[in-house]
């Protein structure tokens, strides 16, 4: 079987109710290794570009305000990659479906989703549902240098005049 990486994200939902220990150690029920895994805000950008393939849906406004935090006043995520045999599946077995009341009650959406009155699945967790996806979001979320193995080919380039912040 082949090796393979997910992206997983716990959403401001999961770091609001202190999910976040209970989610990993579900997660670590499939023995897959956690190669990358930070802390942080996403930015509006971010937010589009994660779920472009949603764009046109009716609930994508809410959905972004749901990802940057803007809906839980908390604008944290954790965002994870896990790597090892059949790793998108098996994440995905754990999270469970996407709408947390048709998730089996034992996986991470059925135990702590909700849907909310607005009709949007507060779902917790994203887990990457194809090897395509994985590996857009994975470039998307995370630098080469970030993951700590040698996962996507990378290239060293010089960056001339880029603003970054840097502590005082
Ligand atoms: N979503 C929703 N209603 C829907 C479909 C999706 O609220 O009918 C939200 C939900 O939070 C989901 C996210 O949009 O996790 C991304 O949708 P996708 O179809 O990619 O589902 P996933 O891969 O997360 O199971
Ligand atoms: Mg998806």
């Amino acid at each position: 079987m082949k090796k393979q990486a997910t992206l997983v994200i716990i959403k401001p939902d999961g770091l609001k109710k202190s999910l976040t220990g209970n989610i990993l150690t579900r997660l670590s029920e499939s023995k897959l290794k956690i190669i990358g895994s930070k802390i942080m805000k996403v930015s509006y950008s971010l937010a589009g570009k994660h779920y472009t393939h949603l764009k046109d849906k009716p609930f994508f406004e809410e959905l972004v305000k749901y990802i940057t935090g803007e809906l839980h006043g908390d604008n944290r995520v954790m965002a994870l990659v896990y790597w090892g045999e059949s790793a998108i599946e098996k994440v995905r077995k754990l999270a469970g479906a996407t709408n947390p009341e048709e998730a089996q009650p034992t996986t991470i959406r059925g135990q702590y989703g909700r849907i909310l009155t607005s009709g949007l699945f507060e779902n917790v967790i994203h887990a990457s549902s194809s090897e395509d996806e994985s590996e857009r979001e994975i470039k998307l979320w995370f630098s080469p240098d970030e993951i700590a193995i040698d996962l996507y080919p990378a290239k060293e380039t010089t960056v001339k005049q880029c603003k970054e912040r840097v502590w005082k």
